[in-house]
């Protein structure tokens, strides 16, 4: 299988998905990860931060945008490395953007079609509006792009149509662990990453420049995915929604459900305890 993630900023892959990537990787997966803009200013507390000292280090407090995006760039290809995506494309697009853009939209839509994956991983597209908006466009810009791709005619744009055949939206925040809450808006599939939990936290601890390395790390694998982990019964899982709907020939029962034993689920999603397994470096 061939995936292929698009994402606002850099740390956004691993946050959102990165332990599923580990999985799909160690599955032999080919795994293409499209970054839209260099983050640079929404998470720049390493410039930030230096700035409130009483005697800043000037070298990192004079940084220029494209010492910041570097500097990022190699935070990112630490993480990369370490959930085994094959391959980075970072458009470097300035991230105050906050619409949509045609050529945006078309360089997209050029990538997926050219990468040609079969599962696309982006961002549910209703994010809060105040906390995300810029999450909210890359989506937006993502499910354009797949309609222009979608409706590309050889003879008209040199390649011919592509169809994603599903795409999982994450970031949205509802655990649920039933079908009839909330009118169906849940994440409907959890990936279980307590097997690779320990390299999202190391991929992680990669994004120092923005304050996810160390104790945050820890602290969001803990709640976010642990509380996604507790609605999909193991100890830690990445949370997604399905944009299409799925064909079986029969009714589908997943070997996890089959395996659950409601009696003892929370104490088997409660075994590891992350901070002892995964100190701070
Ligand atoms: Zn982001």
């Amino acid at each position: 299988m061939k995936v292929m993630t698009i994402y606002a900023h850099p740390a956004d892959t691993i946050t959102n998905c990165g332990g599923t990537l580990a999985r799909h990787a160690d599955a032999g997966d080919e795994i293409v990860a499209l970054i839209l803009t260099h983050g640079g200013r929404i998470h720049a507390n390493r410039y930030a931060q230096e700035w409130r000292k009483d005697a800043p280090d000037t070298a990192i407090a004079s940084a220029g945008l494209d010492e910041i995006i570097a500097f990022k760039k190699g935070e990112l290809e630490r993480a990369a490395e370490i959930v085994g995506i094959s391959r980075l494309v970072t458009l470097d697009r300035d991230d105050r953007e906050a619409g949509l853009h045609e050529g945006l939209v078309e360089t997209v839509a050029e990538h997926i079609a050219a990468e040609r994956p079969d599962v696309i991983i982006c961002d549910y597209p209703q994010n809060p509006v105040m906390a995300a908006n810029t999450h909210t466009v890359a989506t937006t810009t993502v499910l354009a792009a797949l309609g222009r791709a979608g409706a590309y005619l050889r003879n008209l744009d040199g390649q011919a149509e592509y169809h994603v055949k599903q795409v999982f939206l994450t970031s949205l925040p509802v655990f649920p662990i039933d079908g009839l809450s909330l009118y169906g808006v849940r994440n409907d599939v959890f990936v279980d990453i307590t097997p690779v939990v320990g390299r999202k936290v190391a991929a992680m601890d990669c994004f120092d420049s923005q304050g996810y390395s160390g104790l945050f790390a820890r602290k969001l694998i803990e709640s976010a995915n642990g509380e996604a982990g507790r609605a999909a019964g193991v100890n830690f899982a990445e949370g997604y929604y399905r944009l299409y709907n799925e064909t079986h020939a029969t009714l589908p029962l997943t070997d996890a459900a089959r395996a659950a034993d409601p009696l003892v689920r929370h104490v088997d999603y409660s075994r590891i305890n992350l901070r002892e397994e995964y100190p701070l470096p």
